[in-house]
């Protein structure tokens, strides 16, 4: 493998994510990128013919686990409260199989609701029940530093200390790209760190057009992580966000010509983990 491995991902959450989806799916399909799909299980309740129709049996796209209704697992700083633990079976297991029954695929990877800087080791209840149900790995640190953004560049390891060699921890890096455009009122007075961890992907005020977006976060942490040799670069992108941002998603179109400028090798989650626990 040369440098890192580019991975796609969308944290599938509401039910505008559908339209953003028939938006993002044809750019996938015209250069060839596979993706994956963190999906929130509760949209199958209202939407599973749709997402069936569009997703399932595709060759590019992984699909995963976003909880069933987007419950907090844990703490999230100023971004909410845990749910209450008698929901999490429901949220980590009874998600899993919902998505398996309407895709008739094994599901292997979990990411939570808002994740946190510490990844699910902040949530030993939820950890537990992510490794019973089977999953191969979660993706859970997509904050950085006292819950400032972007996210770091964070190497995959497993659960072990946890008592969970098996699961693996693959993280995503960079900005919840909602909160660099503004699209989410919670949480923007305070969300970089000082000083910048990459003072480069600091921009003066709320990103405006597909082409900052991919100056400001894409670019810098793609070139970043071929520059580390990261084994994995993947950004941190919610469906609904982007359509409301860039409906024609001239940013996927500007990022998946970079990775292959670059000469990246483009994957899924699923993929990542097999190659790593494979080595
Ligand atoms: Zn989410």
């Amino acid at each position: 493998m040369t440098g890192p491995l580019y991975i796609a991902a969308y944290d599938t959450e509401s039910p505008s994510c559908l339209e953003a989806l028939r938006a993002i799916v044809p750019v996938h399909e015209r250069h060839g990128v596979p993706a994956t799909i963190y999906l929130v299980a509760r949209m199958l309740d209202s939407q599973q013919a749709e997402l069936v129709a569009l997703l399932r049996d595709h060759p590019l796209f992984e699909i995963a686990c976003h909880s069933y209704t987007h419950m907090l697992l844990h703490d999230a700083d100023e971004f909410g409260k845990a749910g209450p633990p008698e929901r999490y079976p429901a949220e980590i297991i009874d998600s899993k199989r919902r998505i398996e029954d309407a895709f008739g695929v094994a599901v292997r990877g979990f990411r939570p609701p808002v994740c946190s800087p510490e990844g699910l080791r902040i949530a030993p209840e939820a950890l537990r029940l992510v490794a019973q149900a089977g999953y191969a790995y979660v993706s859970s640190i997509a904050w950085g530093p006292k819950w400032s953004l972007p996210a770091w560049l964070v190497r995959p390891f497993t659960y072990a200390e946890q008592g969970h060699p098996a699961l693996w921890e693959l993280p995503p890096c960079g900005w919840h790209e909602n909160l660099l455009k503004g699209n989410n009122k919670v949480g923007a007075v305070r969300i970089g760190l000082f000083p910048p961890y990459m003072p480069e992907t600091m921009p003066p005020g709320y990103v405006k057009t597909p082409e900052d977006e991919f100056a400001y976060n894409n670019r810098p942490f793609i070139d970043r992580a071929i520059a580390e040799a990261m084994p994995q670069v993947s950004l941190i992108w919610h469906p609904w966000s982007l359509h409301r941002f860039d409906p024609a998603m001239r940013m996927l179109e500007i990022t998946f010509r970079y990775v292959r400028e670059r000469g990246l090798a483009a994957g899924t989650f699923g993929q990542l983990q097999a190659l790593i626990a494979g080595a």
